[in-house]
C-alpha cells in the first residue's frame, strides 16, 4: 500500500506554510476563538502573512470575530482561496460555506474529518508565515485528525486558553495531557477572563438595594468628579472568578508547561469581537490589548 494521497496533499500543501499553531481550549465560552482571532490580527499588524482555519465545525465563530459574516468563498485552479480581511490575512471557516448562519451543523466523525482534510489540502494560502488553527473545544475525534494530519507536515505546537476556574483548569490538565499523548508541543496557557478591569468612567452605578430598575450613574459620576476627578481615569480592577487557588499559572508550573500570562476580561475586547475588529487599533481595548500583545511577542 502507497502513502496516503490525502496526506501527501497536505504535505505538499502545507510546504509553504512556516509556523503552524494550534489553539486549543478543554471547555467552550473560555474566549478561544476571541485569542485565535487577536493573535491572527497582531501578527498581521506585524507584518506576518497570517492565515486562519477554523475548523471549530459545529460552532464556528471566526467569520463574525474577523468583520467577515456573509462572505463566500472562491474557488480558482489553486484550490479554494481564503476570505482575506487584509492582504496579508486571510480566513477560512465553514462558516463561510453554511447558506444560513442559525443552520447546525450536525455531522458525524468521518463526515467532519473529511472537511479538515479538504481545508488541510486544498486552501490556497499561498507563503505565509503563519497558520493559526481554532480548534473545537475539548479533545475529539477532530482534534485527533488535525493533528495527524499536521504532523505529517511538522506544527510548532499549541496554545491553550482557559478561565480561571478550577473546572474549566480540570479540562485543561486533560488538554495538556492530550498534547503530550500525542506529542504536540504545548507552547503554553493563556489564562482569559483572569479578573474584570474597566474604566470606572465606564461603569453604570446602582444605589444600595437596588435592583437595576433605577440608575444613579450620573449622579455617582458627578459626585465623583467633584470630590476624586482622577479617579474617574483609573482602570477598577474585580476578581470576577476566584482564583484563590493560584490559577493557570501554578497548574502551568506543576505540569511543566509555560504560562503565557493573563488577560483580563474587558468589556471593549468583547465588543470588538462582536464587531469583528482588532484590538490593537485606536487604543479602545487598554485593558487587554497589551496583556495580548505581550503574550504574542512570546510565541
Ligand atoms: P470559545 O471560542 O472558547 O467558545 P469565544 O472566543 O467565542 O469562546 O468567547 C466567548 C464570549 O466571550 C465571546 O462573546 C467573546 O467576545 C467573550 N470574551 C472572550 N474573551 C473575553 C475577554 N477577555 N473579555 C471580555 N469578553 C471576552
Amino acid at each position: 500500500k502507497g502513502p496516503d494521497p490525502d496526506l501527501v496533499g497536505i504535505v505538499e500543501r502545507m510546504a509553504t506554510v512556516k509556523h503552524k499553531i494550534l489553539v486549543l481550549s478543554g471547555k467552550g465560552g473560555v474566549g478561544k476563538s476571541t485569542f485565535s482571532a487577536q493573535l491572527s490580527f497582531a501578527l498581521a499588524e506585524m507584518d506576518c502573512q497570517v492565515g486562519l482555519l477554523d475548523i471549530d465545525i459545529c460552532g464556528p465563530s471566526i467569520p463574525k470575530m474577523l468583520g467577515l459574516e456573509g462572505q463566500d468563498i472562491h474557488q480558482s485552479n489553486l484550490g479554494w482561496s481564503p476570505v482575506y480581511v487584509e492582504s496579508n490575512l486571510g480566513v477560512m471557516s465553514i462558516g463561510f460555506m453554511l447558506p444560513n448562519p442559525d443552520d447546525a451543523v450536525i455531522w458525524r466523525g468521518p463526515r467532519k474529518n473529511g472537511l479538515i482534510k479538504q481545508f488541510l489540502k486544498d486552501v490556497d494560502w499561498g507563503e505565509i508565515d503563519y497558520l493559526v488553527v481554532d480548534a473545537p473545544p475539548g479533545t475529539s475525534d477532530e482534534h485527533i485528525s488535525i493533528v495527524q494530519y499536521l504532523q505529517a507536515t511538522e506544527i510548532d505546537g499549541a496554545i491553550i486558553v482557559t478561565t480561571p476556574q478550577q473546572v474549566s483548569l480540570i479540562d485543561v490538565r486533560k488538554e495538556i495531557n492530550f498534547c503530550k499523548k500525542v506529542g504536540v508541543p504545548v507552547l503554553g496557557v493563556v489564562e482569559n477572563m483572569s479578573g474584570l478591569r474597566q474604566a470606572l468612567s465606564d461603569f453604570k452605578f446602582m444605589k444600595p438595594g437596588d435592583t437595576g430598575e433605577t440608575d444613579a450613574t450620573e449622579w455617582a459620576l458627578n459626585y465623583i468628579k467633584e470630590r476624586a476627578p482622577e479617579l474617574l481615569t483609573m482602570v477598577a480592577c474585580s476578581e470576577v472568578f476566584d482564583s484563590s487557588k493560584g490559577g493557570a499559572e501554578k497548574m502551568c508550573n506543576e505540569m511543566g508547561v509555560p504560562f503565557l500570562g493573563k488577560v483580563p476580561m474587558d468589556p471593549q475586547l468583547c465588543k470588538a469581537a462582536e464587531e469583528g475588529r482588532s484590538c490593537f487599533v485606536d487604543q479602545k481595548c487598554s485593558a487587554s490589548a497589551p496583556a495580548l500583545k505581550s503574550i504574542v511577542k512570546k510565541l
